[in-house]
């Protein structure tokens, strides 16, 4: 029998080693769809066609996600301003204030909050890095901080 010779043939064998090497395999996917951009854009076009419901149910579960992680951090930081303790119950005007100065859209409210998926895990896995403002202590800092004396002084508090 000349299939029992080549036991790669078979289903159950390929299966085990996709099963054995399955990163080896997603490194090469990553590389595939880094190399081919425009072979990637048609098929992700093609299967947002196709399914157009698990697309929706995606965002639906990141936006969840998205929810929770920010509650959590809201808890984390006590849920007010770390300046004038301002608490805001619709937590709407509670931003995140990076203080080394950058990430400016980090409102943390609203349906959705301008905070980026990465800013919030920043916040959540170093917490120290940041500071819960309200939306007019952020404004002041914000303007303050083009003064380079005033700004020293600002990052001495916060
Ligand atoms: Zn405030």
């Amino acid at each position: 029998m000349k299939t029992s010779k080549q036991p790669f043939r078979q289903p159950e064998y390929q299966r085990a080693w996709r099963e054995a090497n399955r990163e080896r395999i997603r490194e090469r996917q990553r590389i595939y769809r880094k190399t081919h951009p425009k072979k990637r854009r048609e098929w992700e076009r093609r299967y947002q066609v196709k399914y157009p419901e698990k697309i929706r149910a995606k965002e639906k579960r990141w936006q969840e996600r998205r929810k929770e992680l920010r509650k959590r951090i809201l808890e984390r930081f006590g849920a007010k301003c770390f300046l004038c303790g301002k608490t805001n119950p619709s937590k709407r005007s509670l931003e995140l204030h990076h203080k080394k100065g950058f990430l400016n859209q980090t409102q943390l409210g609203g349906p959705e909050g301008s905070a980026s998926w990465k800013t919030l895990r920043e916040a959540e896995e170093h917490p120290e890095r940041f500071a819960l403002l309200c939306g007019h202590c952020h404004a002041l800092i914000s303007f303050l901080s083009n003064n380079p004396e005033i700004k020293n002084v600002l990052l001495g508090l916060i």
